[in-house]
């Protein structure tokens, strides 16, 4: 079966994970056909995908006619010959009960076509076990939603025992197509990927508690703001459910051994029906209490080392077993967990070999196997990391116009041609793009500020002897290179920060502009004064600043081309976000570009992908610009003016 080949799917279970299942395969544009037991359970389904689908159009991430063809598209039933007839694929969603998936399995094994594709949505089953109890295991594989489906990108689809090839590869086109993003799970391993590394972590809080060596406030403070994980490990277990991560745990702990054992307290927990959010209560009380709290500075670095090596030594056992490629753990555990980064890159930057020890010295002491370190922890650790054969070739390069530095998680480019007000020229642009790319590729650095050498200019523009006529250099090309340069700040996936001291005008507004933010400092001028020398901002100024202060405030400063702006007028119009007295200001940049640098990696990579792509067609605006430029480039005067860019001291507030 090919992809091309698939029209109709049908779902079975109309619950939680079926009725989303269906909606989604719907709105890809399938035939879905919505199975359950009973019609009202069917309805209740179906009611829940309309319900769904009104949402999205309300929120006009789907057109009404898109939301009713998928509607339209969706056939409710109970009987289950007519359910799977006419099926290509059939996702099952049913009840995670072993007999009830098999009985299900060899009922539809008899009425579904020969060459249709079993994909089981089981969080835990062995996809090998079922699929042996039909007679097509080669076109049996997992397809692990996440919940909702309809906004959790991840699909585990995971390979059985007996699972070909072309099934695999079909199933992952299918999630593509869906517009989900499968990650290929190569073994039917326990646990698959994501609840293998989660439900271990949440077993070790849980030990930690009950070995009297932190507690649930210390435990969830040192997972959030320490480990830096989108939630304190007690908060999602009580979100997930404690029953859901006891089960879990226990199968896992069948299949692969004692280092799996589910702590005491955590069966307690169960026992008492203390299941989580779901029942009132779980580690929070969010009936009679205040639900979750968790306080910011209660790390303990001993307990985040600790959870660091767990998570590692979990990580190594999937690659080391061939369930995954640490790339593709870390790709997971980002989309379906929510890591801000994945958990091996994690264990690189905290150092496999540290480690490692950890986890030694807590066998020690605690003589349990679930710190065991695992063969290819070790290996990992030997050969400098999970990622270490990647960064071999890096070339180191050093630049002429600007200077670069990282300093904690904030990558620094100062502009560095202070004895010619810190213009721009080509060379420089260059050097930028350079830097800006090395930037992203270093995992280190999660925010950039820009800023100029010296104390009299961020940047005074373009530096027109740098592209004298006759020296070959075509303006438009010129333009659309700029444009493209400082464009890397705004496709960047970290917050980018211009500090500007002094002028910021022409080039150098242009470039602050495709910032994510800006302060400046007292005293400080701005302006685009091409219009001045009849020329037009090239570098994306006719664009980018009238998404930042509206197009009427980006008409009023180019076309008066004043090159006196001052800060505290710029921030009425929007464009600087703070002004500071110079001797607050440097401080103040690094403060906020740590800040920044803190924030939610992959929340701040969406809003700047969002935010950009809704912007109107600026791509379109930015040619027109280019053509334009090069176009008023050629002429003498527009040089000559050019070169007289403002010289001479600033005037200056120091507070
Ligand atoms: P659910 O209880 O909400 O839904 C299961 C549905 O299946 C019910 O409507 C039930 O009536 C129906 N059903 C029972 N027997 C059936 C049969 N023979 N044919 C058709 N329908 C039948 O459960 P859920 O949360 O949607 O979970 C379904 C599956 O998805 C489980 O395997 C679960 O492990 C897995 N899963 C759940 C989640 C989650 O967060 N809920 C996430 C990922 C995967």
């Amino acid at each position: 079966m090919d992809i091309d080949d698939i029209d109709t799917i049908t779902v079975l279970g109309a619950g939680n994970m079926g009725h989303g299942i269906a909606e989604i395969a719907a709105i890809a544009g399938y035939e879905v056909v919505l199975r359950d037991i009973k019609e009202e359970f069917v309805q209740d389904g179906y009611e829940n995908i309309e319900w769904s689908l009104d949402k999205l159009a309300e929120k006009d991430q789907l057109t009404d006619e898109e939301a009713q063809s998928a509607k339209d598209r969706i056939t409710p039933l109970v009987d289950i010959e007519e359910a799977v007839a006419d099926a290509d694929v059939v996702i099952e969603a049913v009840p995670e009960v072993m007999d009830i998936k098999k009985e299900v399995y060899s009922d539809i094994d008899e009425y579904a076509p020969e060459e249709a594709i079993f994909a089981t949505n089981t969080s835990s089953l062995s996809i090998t076990e079922l699929s042996e109890v039909t007679d097509r295991p080669e076109q049996f594989c997992g397809m692990h939603f996440f919940n909702p489906p309809v906004r959790m990108q991840l699909v585990e689809v995971i390979s059985g025992k007996h699972t070909s090839d072309e099934t695999m590869d079909a199933i992952e086109a299918l999630a593509d197509d869906m517009d989900k993003s499968p990650v290929r799970v190569r073994k039917d391993s326990p646990g698959f990927i994501v609840n293998r590394v989660l439900v271990p972590l949440m077993n070790e809080a849980c030990w930690a508690v009950h070995e009297g060596d932190a507690d649930i406030a210390t435990v969830d403070s040192t997972t959030k703001y320490g480990v830096g994980l989108p939630m304190g490990a007690f908060e999602l277990a009580d979100q997930v459910g404690n029953d859901v991560s006891y089960h879990v745990l226990d199968y896992v702990n069948s299949v692969l051994g004692r280092a799996y054992e589910p702590c005491p307290l955590l069966e307690e927990k169960v026992e008492a029906d203390e299941l989580g959010k779901k029942s009132g209560k779980g580690w929070y009380d969010y009936e009679d209490g205040e639900g979750v709290e968790i306080p910011t500075d209660q790390i303990d670095d001993d307990l985040e080392q600790r959870l660091f090596a767990v998570m590692a030594n979990e990580v190594a056992k999937l690659v080391g077993g061939d369930v995954a490629p640490v790339e593709d753990v870390d790709e997971a555990m980002m989309l379906g967990a929510g890591y801000p980064e994945g958990p091996g890159k994690m264990a690189d930057s905290a150092g496999v070999e540290s480690l490692v020890e950890t986890l030694e010295s807590l066998y020690e002491e605690k003589d349990h196997p679930r710190y065991q370190v695992s063969e290819t922890l070790r290996e990992t650790a030997e050969a400098g990391g999970f990622y270490a054969s990647d960064d071999g070739g890096e070339s180191e390069r050093s630049y002429e116009q600007i200077e670069t530095e990282v300093d904690g998680a904030v990558g620094h480019i100062a502009i560095d041609r202070p004895h010619r007000m810190n213009t721009i020229t080509v060379d420089m642009l260059e050097e930028i793009e350079h830097a800006v790319e090395t930037f992203e590729d270093d995992e280190d650095v999660r925010a950039l500020l820009v800023t100029g050498a010296g104390d009299r200019a961020f940047s005074a523009g373009f530096d027109a002897a740098s592209a004298a006529p006759g020296s070959g250099l075509d303006a438009a090309e010129m333009s659309r290179y700029g444009q493209q340069v400082f464009g890397a700040f705004e496709e960047a996936p970290m917050p980018v920060l211009a500090a500007i001291d002094g002028y910021c005008l022409g080039g150098g507004m242009e470039m602050a502009t495709a910032a994510d933010m800006r302060i400046a400092s007292e005293g400080s001028n701005f302006g685009q004064p091409e219009h001045n020398l009849g020329l037009l901002p090239g570098w994306g100024g006719t664009q980018r600043l009238s998404a930042i202060v509206g197009e009427g405030r980006a008409k009023e400063i180019i076309f008066t081309a004043k090159n006196d702006y001052d800060p505290e007028t710029m921030a009425d119009y929007g464009f600087v976000n703070e002004v500071l007295p110079g001797d607050e200001f440097e401080d103040r940049a690094w403060e906020l570009a740590r800040d920044l640098a803190a924030g939610p990696p992959i929340a701040q990579k969406f809003t700047k992908r969002a935010m950009l792509a809704g912007r109107d067609d600026t791509d379109a605006g930015l040619e027109v610009e280019a053509s334009a430029f090069g176009h008023l480039f050629n002429t003498e005067d527009v040089w000559e003016g050019l070169a007289g860019l403002p010289a001479g001291p600033r005037p200056r507030v120091r507070g």
